[in-house]
């Protein structure tokens, strides 16, 4: 990679965080980690988690195992580089992975139920069914790495899951493709929690 491309791609990710913090989808706490592939084993990496803290230098490179290339990364980091290694590894396609505690998917995630597509809007941005669950498992575990990669061989074409009492990840073919995502899932789970004061969302009419 050269360091243009670095440059680039240092540049999108600040974006991509940037459009989140304007959006308002973040928890209370502004929790985020974020990774672009770099290639076939290597990705960037937020090295805090914290919104705030995103910066184009504090990025760091990392491979798939968590060996630091570039940069460093803080200990709470370092734990969940396999959680970001399971989606790379597992979906060729993905280019990017994002995780927040965005507050009306994280409550989907607490309830350890599937975030239905209900919302034209989900659908339009590329996904087509429910959001599935990730059962819990601690955080930086080999259970929880694998149970990432169960969920996305049997969810097939899926482009979040929810961690189950945690969170969401959210995955792109762009930093700023997977920020999209994250927004579009925090309206999903917002209007869906909001329907269900009025009778509850109804599924989409299959077409034909
Ligand atoms: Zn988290």
């Amino acid at each position: 990679m050269t360091a243009d491309e670095h440059g680039q791609r240092r540049a999108q990710m600040v974006e991509a965080a940037r459009i989140l913090e304007r959006s308002g989808v973040m928890s209370h706490t502004g929790h985020i980690n974020f990774s672009t592939r770099v290639d076939g084993r290597r990705m960037m990496l937020t090295s805090s988690g914290l919104i705030a803290e995103l910066r184009a230098e504090t990025l760091a490179v990392v491979d798939f195992d968590g060996n630091v290339e570039e940069g460093r990364l803080n200990a709470s980091t370092a734990e969940i580089v396999g959680m970001h290694a399971a989606v790379y590894r597992q979906r060729g396609d993905v280019a990017a992975v994002l995780h927040t505690h965005s507050p009306h998917v994280t409550a989907f995630a607490l309830a350890n139920h599937p975030l239905p597509c209900r919302y034209e809007a989900l659908l339009r941005r590329g996904q087509s069914g429910a959001v599935p669950v990730v059962p819990w498992a601690p955080r930086g575990s080999e259970e929880f790495f694998a149970g990432i990669a169960a969920t996305l061989a049997a969810a097939g074409e899926t482009n979040a899951v929810l961690l189950g009492n945690h969170g969401l990840l959210a995955f792109g073919s762009s930093a700023i493709a997977a920020a999209k995502l994250v927004m579009t899932l925090e309206e999903a789970a917002e209007a869906e929690l909001a329907a269900v004061a009025i009778g509850g969302a109804k599924d989409i009419r299959p077409a034909g």
